[in-house]
């Protein structure tokens, strides 16, 4: 029955648009993030680059989302690709950037910065930038078609949520208010991540040409029983507001976020196991919520501590709010996240998370 299944593809999206609660503004975590992995990502790019000098170089980003982020990642490949170009001396190729992400995404505001974009770029450089919107669970491209593909806090989020009103997968009493991934999570997510997961690096090695690359970022999770995600936080906060009637009991049973964080073996597994890709490398970055592990400067940057659980329940929000309006309606947002923010508070040195970074080579 499709209607037990949440049509993942069709309501996820960030908070679109350029306002004070959209994605656009409040994504400086994964910002930091692609400028911590830059290193990675131009030693994966150099190493296809090396062998796939093109005319035209077709790069695409999967799961972009809106914002200054999506005309990053472009802006490091092109800039790598041109130093490369100079180095071998050989002439800068034509680019050719896809940026991908599902149907509800705000397409419109990357539309309107790309003039913008377009400017910042040298005279000498042509660069085209497309669309693709759809799931990068399943075909997104024609075969041995892209030389490269990048992808940035995107692959945990899942395909669907497993069906949660099976008997294994509902959660015990005890299980509702636990903030700790392992219980939060039951075996139907692992299994959901395997399944996407094959299927996302099935998809990419046939739109690879031979000797393609890959570089992907995203949320994993240590291999210990301690991991606090977000998704476990909401679940505890909307567990409290459950025993204070201010939600119903029966729509909290139906809410899953369609989120899973594998730990790197995992991960290394699943890519040993479906065979098209070599690991050229993969590293756990520890990030804490509120970025501090990511530059010298950022625990300083706050002023105290509710500043920081501010910081924190603000980028969430652009990443959570259109999932819980969704369920719960627009009503309970607000008591939400001022509730999260005073966790964040409470709970600041346990928030740390392993971002896992793989960059991967097309077996040929
Ligand atoms: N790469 C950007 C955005 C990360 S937010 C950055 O680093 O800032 C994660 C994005 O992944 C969201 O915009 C979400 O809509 C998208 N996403 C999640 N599942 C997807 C799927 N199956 N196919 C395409 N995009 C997906």
């Amino acid at each position: 029955m499709a209607s037990k299944v949440m049509a993942v593809e069709r309501v996820l999206h960030m908070n679109g648009g350029v306002g004070e609660t959209s994605y656009a503004n409040n994504s400086l975590i994964q910002r930091k993030v692609l400028m911590r992995v830059r290193p990675i990502l131009e030693e994966s790019i150099k190493k296809m680059y090396c062998t796939n000098a093109s005319t035209c170089l077709k790069v695409a980003d999967l799961g972009c989302s809106s914002g200054p982020n999506a005309f990053l990642v472009a802006s490091n490949v092109i800039d790598i690709v041109n130093e490369t170009s100079r180095r071998l001396k050989i002439e800068t190729p034509t680019f050719q950037f896809f940026l991908n992400d599902l149907f509800g995404n705000d397409f419109n505001s990357i539309f309107q910065s790309l003039p913008e974009f377009y400017y910042t770029l040298k005279q000498d450089t042509t660069c085209l930038i497309n669309a693709m919107p759809g799931t990068f669970y399943g075909t997104l491209f024609p075969s041995n078609s892209i030389h490269f593909f990048h992808s940035s806090y995107s692959l945990h989020w899942l395909s669907q949520v497993p069906d949660l009103l099976s008997k294994e997968a509902k959660l015990s009493d005890d299980d509702k208010g636990n903030i700790y991934v392992t219980s939060t999570s039951p075996p139907s997510y692992a299994k959901q991540f395997k399944e996407d997961f094959t299927l996302f690096l099935r998809s990419r090695s046939r739109e690879l040409v031979p000797g393609g690359g890959m570089l992907l970022a995203f949320i994993g999770r240590y291999d210990t029983s301690q991991n606090i995600t977000a998704a476990g936080l909401f679940r505890m906060i909307l567990n409290d507001m459950v025993l204070e009637n201010l939600i119903e009991e029966t729509k909290l049973e139906h809410f899953n976020v369609p989120v899973y964080v594998a730990t790197a073996d995992e991960v290394k597994e699943i890519i040993k196991e479906e065979g098209s890709f070599s690991v050229e490398r993969l590293e756990s970055i520890e990030t804490s919520w509120d970025g501090s592990s990511l530059d010298d400067k950022g625990y300083e940057s706050f002023k105290d501590d509710n500043e920081r659980g501010k910081f924190v329940a603000r980028y969430l929000r652009a990443v959570f709010e259109p999932l819980l309006k969704a369920h719960f309606g627009e009503g309970i947002v607000e008591e939400v996240f001022l509730r999260f923010q005073n966790k964040v508070v409470q709970l600041l040195p346990k928030l740390v998370y392993p971002t896992l970074v793989i960059s991967l080579t097309k077996i040929a």
